[in-house]
């Protein structure tokens, strides 16, 4: 009866969702019927406009020869382009806003890195919320993000743009970045369309060079590459950007491999691709086209919907119809994907009551946004050394030297791809730690050296900072890199602060006094001297609109912090690429007493890393007991439980990160020492335990077998649980 019940009850809601379905499927068809080859292939033309409009694009809008819009200004000048698009061209198809709302449109959240660093996806998720609300407001419906990049050299810039190195937890955050922007508003209209990129393996760039070539193997691409888009498609991604790279021979904008029988056949994607900037022209450059018009071809057979840019699509697609280049078949398909994206942003319905600048300036820097962004700065922040719990900054502390290039610095802290954040709305850290600590403490200030790129600039700055020092009780030292010194094309050789930073904390650590030093930084820098020359190293990055105040709460004590690395920080810049999920190679095993990770020697540096992947320090202590298994194995359709119990040792509430690796001991290929394959986040007062379950499905055993297809072998596993990649209890057990 229950199930009769149950399907009566289902049925009405299953036709109403189908005849939806089927009503809007004919509202694209029937616009798709009315147009003109031209007007088609103005739909897939994707163009800046910025500024104010030149009289030959709003001739194009009126022509329905522009689709799409990149590079708008708000509110007021989209409604002006979308009435022209509405109200003067033919077939009234609205345009597309679409926007680079990486982390933040106004009010900015951490760099992406930094927000990984959270491990927090419900604070990830609110973060990418917040972004989506400010950019609706504001007549934008399309974001190109999230970048789900994997990326294990932090010699490029794009890093901070990434999830990190690990593809499981870059998988998470990557469906929690699509859930933000595309579900989390209390109303259709306060959400966007996501744009997951850049489709496939260009966080290889080889040597950190931006848009240089990148050769992963097939393995390594489906290993660690693949598996944040395939988390973005599960999580619904509207559509998707193809990378300037190339894969196996040829760019990914021709590649019917990867676009097709990879991204549609195998990953079940069936929203819009579309190039990135030129890349369909770059392929002229790149010499795999001798010219635009087979470019052209080229992209349109690997199946891309939209050109970003370069005006071919619009230019040459009437052409190559006529001339039976391509069908206008597969025209009518990418002009379908653009009419689906309009029709979820809900701007084939009434398109022109979207846009409203009263609800755009109540939205954007609101409370609630800057309350959000503040949640996610707290909780990426990753406390490396603190020798002597000197943090927090204690009571007896009267006279503070704030001291450093970045501590009054404002754009640098919003990082790149600040969207349309405004640094006059940025909290520097100086302003945060005035803020937190001003009516106790006196505050002095010395820069210490010029931020001058890369250039060995202000030495003659050193000697008063050291005098400001030598008068305080406690230095606080903030140094970092510029903003666009990382982020697209900002490679850089060296790891190490740029300028004379090093020199000035190590001026400073003569002094003896305590020194907290602060990095700002959008990537991992080799921070092996300025470890040496602190007593406590709090990782900040580019923390955002609100990042002085959070940085200044950790100080205080006011935030315990709590996040952890999810990228490894060198020892030394030589031993870039370094990522805690290496394969076994048959030296794995036995590279030294001290040193027994990652695989063969140096002679002259160590082999493990400076911070591994994962690690970050609280202002408490968590216990680990021994792991507890449900049964030591389990079979394929079965799973088992592995329980540890956490106790916070110290004297204050915390979180813990609890990570769980596995290593699988045996298998047909060769498989990593250990892989991230959960995690949890803990929340312990003071003295409190908790036990934490982990669930061990085979899934988490699978892998990509010799055939490429995902499979699940049986034989021993090494289970690990702790609190950092290397610092971990193990047990093992057998799968059936
Ligand atoms: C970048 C993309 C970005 C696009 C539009 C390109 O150069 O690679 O990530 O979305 O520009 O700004």
């Amino acid at each position: 009866t229950l199930l009769f019940l149950l399907v009566f009850i289902l049925l009405p809601f299953s036709s109403v969702i189908a005849q939806n379905n089927s009503a809007k499927a004919q509202q694209i068809e029937s616009i798709l019927s009315k147009l003109s080859i031209e007007e088609k292939a103005g739909q897939l033309n994707l163009i800046p406009i910025e500024g104010e409009p030149s009289e030959k694009h709003l001739q194009m809008i009126r022509d329905g020869k522009i689709g799409s819009v990149i590079k708008s200004n708000g509110a007021a000048q989209n409604l002006r382009l979308q009435k022209i698009a509405v109200e003067e061209s033919k077939s009234g198809i609205p345009i597309l806003f679409q926007e680079d709302v990486i982390h933040g449109y106004k009010t900015i959240a951490p760099i992406p890195l930094a927000e990984a660093a959270s491990w927090d996806l419900e604070a990830i998720r609110k973060s990418a919320a917040v972004a989506a609300r400010e950019a609706r407001a504001a007549g934008i419906q399309l974001t190109y993000a999230p970048m789900v990049d994997v990326c294990r050299d932090p010699r490029w810039g794009r890093i901070i743009e990434a999830a990190g190195e690990d593809p499981y937890l870059g998988s998470l955050v990557a469906a929690a970045r699509v859930h933000g922007f595309q579900n989390s508003g209390e109303n259709e209209n306060q959400n966007i369309l996501a744009c997951v990129k850049h489709f496939a393996g260009y966080g290889a760039s080889l040597a950190g060079r931006d848009y240089n070539i990148q050769d992963v193997s097939e393995r390594e691409l489906r290993e660690v590459y693949l598996p944040p888009f395939q988390a973005a498609i599960d999580a619904d991604v509207a559509s998707l950007m193809c990378a300037y790279t190339a894969y196996d021979g040829l760019p990914l904008t021709a590649s019917k491999f990867l676009m097709q029988d990879v991204l549609r056949g195998e990953m079940g994607f069936k929203g819009l691709t579309m190039t990135d900037w030129q890349t369909i022209p770059n392929m002229v450059k790149i010499g795999v086209a001798e010219n635009d018009t087979i470019a052209t071809v080229m992209s349109m057979d690997a199946g891309i919907d939209m050109d970003m840019s370069s005006e071919k699509y619009v230019q040459l697609i009437p052409y190559l119809v006529k001339t039976g280049k391509i069908t206008e078949k597969q025209v009518d398909d990418a002009v379908r994907q653009v009419l689906i994206l309009k029709q979820k942003a809900g701007l084939l319905d009434d398109a022109l009551a979207l846009f409203d600048e009263k609800r755009q300036d109540k939205e954007l820097l609101s409370e609630k946004n800057f309350a959000e962004t503040k949640d996610i700065a707290l909780k990426s922040m990753v406390l490396l050394k603190n020798k002597e719990q000197i943090l927090p900054i204690k009571k007896i502390v009267k006279n503070i030297a704030i001291v450093g290039p970045f501590a009054k610095v404002k754009r640098d802290l919003l990082g790149w791809w600040a969207c349309k954040g405004n640094p006059e709305d940025v909290i520097s850290i100086y302003e945060g730690l005035e803020k937190e600590f001003g009516g106790d403490v006196n505050l002095t200030y010395a820069k210490g050296c010029e931020i001058d790129s890369f250039k060995m600039a202000g030495a003659h700055l050193i000697p008063e900072a050291v005098k400001v020092a030598q008068e305080a009780d406690l230095v606080i030292v903030v140094l970092g890199e510029e903003y666009w010194m990382s982020g697209e094309g900002g490679g850089t050789a060296s790891l190490h602060l740029p300028g004379l930073q090093e020199q000035l904390l190590a001026e400073l650590a003569k002094t003896s006094k305590p020194i907290v030093s602060l990095i700002a930084t959008g990537r991992p820098y080799v921070l092996t001297q300025v470890a040496e020359n602190s007593d406590a190293v709090l990782q900040a990055w580019m923390p955002g609109t609100v990042g002085g105040e959070a940085v200044a709460e950790v100080l205080s004590g006011k935030f315990n912090p709590c996040g952890k690395l999810p990228v490894t920080f060198p020892y030394h810049e030589g031993q870039v690429p370094i990522f805690h999920s290496y394969k076994k190679t048959s030296h794995s095993f036995n590279a030294g007493p001290n040193d027994d990770r990652y695989s063969t020697t140096y002679r002259d540096v160590q082999n493990a890393p400076l911070y591994p992947f994962g690690y970050g320090l609280s202002y408490t202590s968590f216990d680990y007991s021994a792991i507890e298994l449900s049964s030591s194995e389990m079979t394929q359709e079965g799973s088992l439980n592995a329980s540890i119990k956490i106790t916070n040792t110290g004297k204050v509430a915390g979180r813990e990160i609890v990570q769980l690796y596995l290593r699988d001991q045996f298998a047909s290929v060769i498989r990593p020492m250990k892989e991230l394959k959960d995690f949890a986040l803990l929340d312990l007062e003071a003295g409190e335990s908790k036990t934490v379950i982990f669930e061990i499905t085979s899934d988490k055993l699978s892998f990509i077998g010799r055939d490429y297809k995902t499979t699940v072998e049986a034989g021993e596993f090494t289970l690990f649980i702790g609190p950092n990649s290397s610092d971990l209890k193990e047990t093992s057990f057998h799968l059936k």
